[in-house]
């Protein structure tokens, strides 16, 4: 059977439109051939002309190995449902001050704890310009930084994963954690556990990965420049927070709110989110979300032996205070709707 490269990858996933734009395929190509580009409507990858593999039958294929939406693994990482495996469920909080937070702070206590320990030693996130609100993603490597760029980025439509190059070829960093939602954690995952020789280096690296629970993410130019500054009339620098929470609450620095319905931001989802069933990031080490506890307070759904060490490890040091009950009931539910996706 032939190698499958980027040919392949742009016909099964590109030109569909199921890609989430996780950037995974535009770190591994060795060639640096796939780039994300941002035109009008369109935000995604595309490939810039050279392929080892296609142009001159160098064994490569790096791109379509990550691709958690090829055809091959679709299947079963799209169709997740439920809220997958969990060793166990908690709802925590942070132990010290995180004023920017999103939740009750505990992605980031667990973070920085680690950073302290220097069990990790950079963080592969999203950050977004505090007046236009542009996301970005970006390393982390100390803890003052990751406190200041707490809080969750919705209008979202930059390839996380593309960092990873950095982080690994330029950086040499040895030890990352990837905060992500479900679809670059998924690919991450892939990297982790590819017998891929150009993704080996990659995965060796990857110590831990946060899934953020996610319903859908919104394109930063229809979603802040279009819907809020133009249709609404707020200006992205009087904006102080963003939270989806059945509609999206907008709070200005003023702290007037503003809530708009979701059915009114069909229009801004990313296209690749239709077709994604998985809320909860069943790939990741820990998940957090917001649904499940209290105000104030973040939920944990810890997943494998990994996540449970740094957890651990985050109480035993007083990062992470675990408070509050969890309702799992209703993150079973919400879980199953985001499933049913799938089924249209
Ligand atoms: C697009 C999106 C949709 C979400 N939808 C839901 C939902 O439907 N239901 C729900 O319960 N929870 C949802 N969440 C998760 C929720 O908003 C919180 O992120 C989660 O509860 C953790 O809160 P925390 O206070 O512990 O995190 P914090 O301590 O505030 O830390 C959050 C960390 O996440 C990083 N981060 C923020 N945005 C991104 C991003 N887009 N990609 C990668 N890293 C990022 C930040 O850099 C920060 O380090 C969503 C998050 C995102 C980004
Ligand atoms: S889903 Fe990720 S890895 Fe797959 S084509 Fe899109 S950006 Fe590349
Ligand atoms: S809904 Fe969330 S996890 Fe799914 S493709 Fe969109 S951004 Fe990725």
């Amino acid at each position: 059977m032939k190698r499958k490269n980027y040919t392949n990858l742009k016909k099964e996933v590109w030109d569909t439109g199921l890609c989430s734009g996780c950037g995974a395929c535009v770190a591994m190509c060795p060639a640096d051939a796939i780039i994300f580009r941002k035109e009008g409507e369109f935000s995604g990858p595309v490939h810039t002309g050279y392929c080892k593999d296609e142009n001159d039958g160098v064994p490569c294929g790096a791109c379509y190995a990550a691709c958690p939406r090829t055809e091959e693994q679709q299947i079963h990482r799209m169709a997740t449902t439920g809220v997958g495996r969990y060793l166990r469920i908690l709802s925590a909080r942070s132990g010290f001050e995180v004023q920017k937070r999103q939740s009750g702070g505990a992605v980031t206590a667990i973070l920085a704890s680690a950073l302290e320990e220097g069990t990790i030693d950079c963080i592969v996130t999203i950050a977004a310009d505090p007046w236009t609100h542009e996301p970005a993603a970006v390393l982390i490597t100390d803890r003052e930084a990751l406190i200041a760029k707490a809080g969750s980025r919705y209008a979202w439509w930059v390839p996380l994963l593309s960092a990873l190059k950095t982080a690994v070829v330029t950086q040499k960093k040895e030890k990352l954690a990837i905060i992500g939602v479900p679809c670059a954690i998924s690919a991450a995952r892939i990297i982790q556990s590819s017998e891929h020789p150009f993704l080996k280096p990659y995965g060796r690296a990857i110590r831990l990965t946060i899934g953020l629970f996610c319903t859908e993410t919104f394109d930063y130019e229809k979603l802040i420049k279009g819907k809020i500054q133009s249709e609404i009339g707020i200006e992205s620098w009087d904006i102080d927070r963003l939270d989806v929470r059945g509609k999206l609450i907008l709070t200005q620095h003023n702290g007037a709110k503003t809530e708009i319905p979701l059915t009114e931001l069909q229009d801004c989802v990313r296209p690749g989110c239709h077709v994604c069933g998985d809320l909860t990031a069943a790939d990741a080490d820990i998940s957090a979300g917001a649904i499940g506890s209290g105000e104030g307070c973040t939920t944990l759904l810890i997943r494998t032996p990994t996540g449970d060490g740094f957890v651990d490890h985050a109480v035993e040091r007083g990062a992470l205070l675990i408070e509050g009950e969890t309702n799992l009931k209703i993150i079973e539910r919400l879980a199953g709707d985001k499933a049913k996706r799938l089924e249209k």
